[in-house]
């Protein structure tokens, strides 16, 4: 059989991806873990879980992932700095193109997660790292005692809208429908917190500004077409995620939206490649789905490498 560097390539190293290093490694496979930014993955900025099984009272996003790749770690599992930039995927050996070469490995899972969603009005970009933000974790002390504007109605936007109060003076949480897709849990935080108002049936036009950053938003009543400007100093956008999967080629299947079509053992359209967390179809994207997705893969990939002997 054809030799490689690593027994498996995880490229990501989020909750799916170091929980499939972590079940890969105690196979004692060789496992390198690929991540462009800091091992953790996005759950990285959430302040509080309280939905992960094990935290009777909740865990921080960093104290729950500084654990998972310590465990991991232990297990053998080797970790670089690295963004991913192509993927060459034969019948025994898959190539990992990275910007100054290339690595191989008899499996690769992709646990890439996604990427917060922009909106597309005008001034997003223009303040973009500004007075516009997607992490309120780092972003939320610059608005003590502000006003701020937020949007969307998920799961995100409501629970990091309330993390937002614990700064803010005012915090405006736009959403377009005139109901909330965020649990129930936290819809009835988000009606109790005085500090925080709901804008129903309205989206976010334009974000104004000037040298100083943020000053206001244009916000337009979907319903009866009335145009309002609101005074913030920061907005914060929630709307969603899309997934990261520019360097993935075709010959790996998307779904419509552009998440990696999986099959309830995590193979993709190609054998020995596997998805795992956010960045496959998958009815509900959490700590708790990731982690199972990662365990998933890697007990498929360990077969999978079994099967090539
Ligand atoms: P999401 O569930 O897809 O919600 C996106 C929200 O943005 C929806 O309310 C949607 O409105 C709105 N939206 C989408 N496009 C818009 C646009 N162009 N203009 C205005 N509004 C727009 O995304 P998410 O809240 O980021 O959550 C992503 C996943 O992470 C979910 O599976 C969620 O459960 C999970 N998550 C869980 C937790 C938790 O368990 N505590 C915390 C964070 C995230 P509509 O409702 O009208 O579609």
């Amino acid at each position: 059989m054809s030799q490689t560097d690593y027994d498996l390539i995880v490229i990501g190293a989020g909750p799916a991806g170091l929980t499939a290093a972590l079940y890969a490694g105690r196979a004692r496979l060789s496992v390198l873990v690929l991540e462009k930014a800091a091992p953790g993955g996005q759950i990285l900025v959430s302040d509080w879980i309280e939905n992960y099984p094990g935290f009777v009272e909740g865990i921080s996003g960093a104290d729950l992932m500084t654990n998972v790749l310590e465990q991991a770690r232990r297990f053998g599992m080797e970790t670089r700095s690295a963004e991913v930039a192509s993927l060459d995927l034969g019948d025994t050996v898959k190539r990992v193109h990275l910007s100054d070469g290339a690595l191989s490995a008899k499996s690769v899972i992709i646990a890439t997660g996604a990427s917060p969603r922009k909106l597309g009005v005008p001034g997003e970009n223009t303040f973009w790292g500004q007075g516009v933000s997607t992490c309120a974790t780092c972003d939320a002390p610059f608005y003590r005692d502000s006003l701020v504007a937020a949007v969307g109605g998920g799961d995100t936007a409501v629970q990091e809208s309330l993390f937002l109060t614990r700064f803010a003076k005012k915090v405006y949480l736009i959403h377009r429908r005139d109901q909330l897709r965020a649990a129930r849990i936290l819809q009835e935080r988000a009606f109790e917190n005085e500090r925080l108002e709901i804008i129903w049936d309205s989206v976010l036009t334009e974000i104004k500004g000037g040298a100083s950053g943020v000053t206001g938003v244009a916000v337009k009543n979907v319903k009866t077409g009335d145009l309002t400007d609101l005074t913030v100093h920061g907005c914060f956008v929630w709307v969603g995620t899309v997934p990261n999967t520019g360097f993935v080629p075709a010959v790996i299947d998307l779904d419509a939206a552009g998440f990696i079509t999986v099959n309830s053992r995590m193979e993709t359209s190609v054998p020995g490649v596997y998805a795992a967390g956010d960045v496959r179809n998958t009815p509900l994207r959490q700590v708790a789905t990731a982690v199972g997705d990662g365990a998933i893969a890697a007990s498929e990939a360990i077969h999978y490498i079994e099967n090539l002997k």
